[in-house]
């Protein structure tokens, strides 16, 4: 299929509203003209004038299978012909969307339950807090209601998702947050430590602040924590040595929910399959989305705990039907298309493939990124990964905004051929690619970054 460039960017300007884009800038043309993608193999796309990228971000960190598996478009094909649609209202379902719970529900890690549909990580973090508010309503503490989320978090852009978020330019002239979110400190030992606290006295510290937030609320007031096991958006940044173990205490000893929002974290990319087992997270409620379909279907998931499920059973006689429910919930597409991806998530085993080459990965990235100038930190975790710039390393003195390092690196990568992502909280270079790359794909990557990391140093002195 030849697509015709000119039309194609024409209609787009005239009718798309693009989502994270300067709208001035690109309608009067400064931000040049859409990048228009066409198709896609493995670790690499091609735009509509046939150049090939990298995708060291997978899409929107979600696929992590990688582009163009026949598989996964045959499995979607095969469900669309025999059966497009049906809804999963008043105990209907299929085959393949009875399998992928049961599956979700034994692979998940804590003691999981049942498992419910939406189309996006933000409409599946909005049902969880309804689930936290119906939980705490039938078992008798309709006051229980607040949401604790944190500084930096990432949790969408829905009503209630865009305010667990806790990055301002989400909110600001969009009317959030909602009153019933309230925030906690962010658990990042790089911006957020005392001089000389170590990262296991930041953790101590961050579960006292909590302690101390749900004391001045009420523990009677409080019904949730939510957060990722892995700062995604609000910087790449894994959790301080310490920090679940101490937090979750405070949550136990205040009778507080915690939701894993594992939309980034679910299946592999960490090298553990859930982010919860490999910091020993124990969940009420887990978040999944992205790579559950791995980007080539919407469809996401709150997976209820035990504990939860079974105070919704136990009052099911005092409401009626549970009312909460979306025509798309459980699509039978979107339930074939998951259990095609995690076929291969499971016989490839990409989470063990995420640990080996993610290793690697961050060996190298540390090894090229943190001894130069302008770098403060180099993090990561499996094959997610950022790098934090810095004007003075020494006194982590960030650089002025207006220079828009962290774009201008991400963008002469991508003239290079690489997409990286220039990440919205600060100076900061993201990396999050399939979870099928190899090492000699993360030399290309490296290699790329450290060509694109070089000419904006030189363009700075
Ligand atoms: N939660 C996390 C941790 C995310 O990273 C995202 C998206 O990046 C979301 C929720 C929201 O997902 P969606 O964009 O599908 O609404």
């Amino acid at each position: 299929m030849t697509i015709d460039v000119k039309e194609v960017s024409e209609k787009d300007k005239r009718s798309v509203l693009h989502p994270f884009t300067h709208l001035k800038d690109f309608a009067t043309g400064k931000l040049g003209e859409p990048t228009i993608v066409e198709t896609g193999k493995g670790i690499r796309i091609q735009d509509a004038h046939g150049n090939e990228l990298i995708d060291g971000f997978a899409g929107m960190y979600c696929v992590n299978v990688g582009y163009g598996r026949t598989e996964v478009a045959e499995a979607i094909s095969r469900q669309a012909y025999r059966l497009a649609y049906y809804h999963c209202y008043a105990a209907h379902t299929t085959d393949e969307l009875a399998n992928l719970s049961d599956r979700l529900v034994k692979m998940a890690p804590g003691k999981m339950s049942k498992v419910f549909y939406g189309m996006s990580g933000s409409d599946a973090n909005e049902t969880q807090a309804k689930l936290v508010w119906y939980y705490n309503n039938l078992r008798g503490k309709p006051n229980k209601k607040k949401i604790i989320s944190r500084e930096r978090g990432y949790h969408g852009c829905s009503v209630v998702s865009g305010s667990m978020t806790g990055m301002r330019f989400y909110h600001d002239y969009m009317d959030l947050p909602l009153p019933q979110i309230v925030r906690t400190g962010a658990p990042h030992h790089y911006w957020g430590a005392t001089p000389g606290e170590t990262e296991g006295e930041f953790s101590a510290r961050r579960a006292v602040e909590l302690d101390q937030l749900i004391e001045r609320i009420g523990p009677n007031n409080v019904g949730a924590f939510i957060a990722e096991p892995v700062l995604g958006t609000g910087g790449i940044t894994p959790p301080p040595e310490g920090y679940w173990k101490a937090i979750q205490a405070v949550l136990d000893k205040h009778d507080v929910l915690l939701i894993a929002d594992e939309v980034i974290t679910g299946f592999g990319r960490t090298g553990s399959m859930f982010g919860s087992q490999h910091y020993g997270i124990e969940p009420d409620l887990i978040t999944v989305a992205k790579g559950l379909t791995s980007g080539y279907f919407p469809l996401s998931a709150a997976i209820v705990g035990e504990k939860v499920y079974k105070v919704f059973e136990d009052g099911a006689d005092k409401v009626g039907a549970f009312s909460h429910g979306y025509t798309y919930s459980g699509h039978p597409i979107g339930a074939a298309t998951a259990n095609a991806v995690l076929d291969i998530v499971e016989k490839d085993n990409l989470a063990g493939n995420a640990r080996e080459v993610g290793a690697y990965f961050q060996a190298q990235l540390k090894k090229t990124f943190a001894q130069l100038p302008i770098v403060g930190e180099v993090r990561g975790v499996g094959l997610m990964g950022a790098i934090e710039f810095v004007s003075d390393r020494d006194s982590k003195t960030r650089f002025d905004p207006s220079l828009k390092v962290g774009a201008r690196i991400s963008k002469a990568a991508r003239d290079r051929g690489l997409i990286v992502r220039p990440m919205p909280h600060g100076e900061i270079l993201g990396f999050a690619p399939p979870l099928v790359t190899t090492k000699a794909e993360i030399d290309d990557i490296i290699s790329i970054t450290e060509k694109a990391v070089g000419s904006v140093m030189d363009e700075l002195v």
